[in-house]
């Protein structure tokens, strides 16, 4: 592996490199850790030391690193036409081929598609577009989304708005108006005395009860990610996506499926949506749309929507410069071929989603964790002082990040959201590259059990 001067471009970035989500104060006592190249599951940095990269990048890397057929259709997409935009009736032959092959990945009836260039412009365009929808057919009233807390959607002002971070919403006067908030299904620390279907059931109907306030003529949309990755990979019990499906079409509410972790086989299926049977009518996408090689993403809207909007929606005054980037959805599409064409998903799914599962289950062991839960490929460990009660160390996540910490220096990324710490490798993970994961969690976890208690 090439080598850096490490602590010269650490000097450079202290100097000059303002980053997103980072306490820089905190980051500056050791410096940057400055990531040179990767290959399949692992990052190296540059030192030259070796990381199995269990975060997938940001949860999106869902190929794993190095295939170069992405890198050579990028290049021939950019001689052949680095850009142009979608705007005033254009169009560029990756961004129709690659809105056609998303129309055949999803599940029926969600055939049109909206680019941009992030998860959180996506979900932007959702709030613009439902309000669209209801307005144009004479409901400019019906513009309330309800979404939920501990949510993650993004970091512009629509996005962290739509999101349930009360840190987020305290930087900057958020959330913007006509969001409204409900309660999680995070079973493990808010499930009380109730059963997971009970409590399922329960957290869906606040939905119900949000609606019935508010009026059903108010709320335009409700938006949810299958499982919720940024908050802690927040798996719902088995009712809740019923109930969500059932109150959705009792009051006519659409349905937005949050897919930018979950989509593109990170649960085990295509979608999240397939996972646990969510009826959407408009799915976001980003991250694995394609695999992180490319900064794109997607809105994939039903034809009823498409139907209003063609009929009565005029123009829709709503677009980014780089919505359907020829490069960014060239690439996108070769990252779906691939998944397509070698069974990507469905191999995972066959030969080692059971196994990694199977790891994580093993995890409930270990005297630091409260529980140990995944689905697909997440998993997400509950750091914890006392298993029997869930007491934690502290709360101020001191537990994830010596955990966070003494992983990297172990060669593993995992991440520390509070106490609990998350994962999600590639998809393409081998049985023997789990066998590794799991060895250093193990190992990770006895010594951060050490350290905690020392
Ligand atoms: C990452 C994420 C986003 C935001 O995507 P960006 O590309 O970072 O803007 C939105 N929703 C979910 C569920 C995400 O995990």
């Amino acid at each position: 592996m090439r080598t850096y001067d490490t602590s010269a471009l650490q000097d450079l970035d202290h100097k000059h490199y303002y980053h997103p989500f980072t306490n820089h104060p905190d980051m500056w006592s050791k410096g940057a850790h400055i990531i040179t190249e990767a290959e399949n599951v692992y990052i190296y940095d540059s030192d030259g030391n070796r990381y199995l990269d269990a975060m997938s990048g940001l949860w999106c890397v869902n190929i794993g690193y190095g295939r170069n057929e992405l890198a050579e259709t990028a290049k021939l997409q950019m001689e052949q036409l680095p850009y142009y935009n979608s705007f005033f009736q254009t169009a560029q032959l990756p961004a129709v081929e690659l809105a056609e092959m998303l129309a055949s990945v999803t599940p029926a009836g969600l055939n049109r598609t909206f680019f941009g260039c992030s998860g959180s412009d996506a979900n932007d365009t959702i709030v613009r577009l439902v309000r669209h929808f209801w307005s144009c057919q004479g409901h400019p009233d019906r513009n309330v989304i309800v979404s939920r807390k501990n949510a993650y959607h993004g970091s512009t002002i629509a996005g962290s708005s739509l999101g349930g971070m009360s840190s987020m919403h305290a930087q900057g006067g958020l959330p913007i108006p006509n969001i409204r908030h409900i309660n999680q299904p995070y079973f493990y620390r808010e499930g009380g005395d109730m059963t997971p279907e009970e409590f399922g059931l329960e957290r869906a109907r606040e939905l119900e009860k949000t609606i019935l306030e508010l009026g059903p003529d108010r709320v335009a949309a409700f938006i949810g990610e299958p499982i919720q990755g940024a908050g802690g990979v927040i798996i719902p019990p088995d009712s809740y996506w019923p109930e969500i499906n059932r109150i959705c079409q009792k009051y006519d509410v659409l349905l937005c499926a949050d897919e930018v972790i979950c989509g593109f086989g990170r649960t085990g299926n295509w979608f999240g949506t397939d996972t646990f049977g969510i009826a959407a009518d408009i799915m976001s996408m980003a991250k694995g749309l394609s695999s992180g090689y490319q900064p794109i993403s997607a809105v994939v809207i039903s034809d009823r929507i498409g139907d209003v909007l063609d009929s009565k929606g005029g123009e829709f005054t709503h677009g980014y410069t780089y919505s359907g980037h020829p490069v960014a959805c060239a690439v996108a599409l070769k990252n779906l071929e691939i998944m397509r064409d070698e069974r990507i998903i469905e191999t995972a799914r066959e030969n080692t989603q059971d196994y990694l599962q199977s790891k994580v289950a093993l995890l409930n062991r270990h005297p630091l964790v409260g529980e140990a839960r995944g689905c697909g490929f997440l998993g997400a460990l509950e750091l914890v002082r006392n298993p029997a009660t869930g007491e934690r160390y502290d709360d101020k996540g001191t537990a994830g990040k010596t955990c966070r910490d003494i992983a990297i220096g172990n060669g593993l990324v995992m991440r520390a959201i509070g106490d609990i710490m998350v994962f999600c490798p590639p998809l393409i993970i081998s049985r023997d590259q789990i066998d590794e994961l799991y060895r250093l969690i193990l190992k990770t976890l006895d010594q951060t059990q050490d350290a905690l208690n020392r």
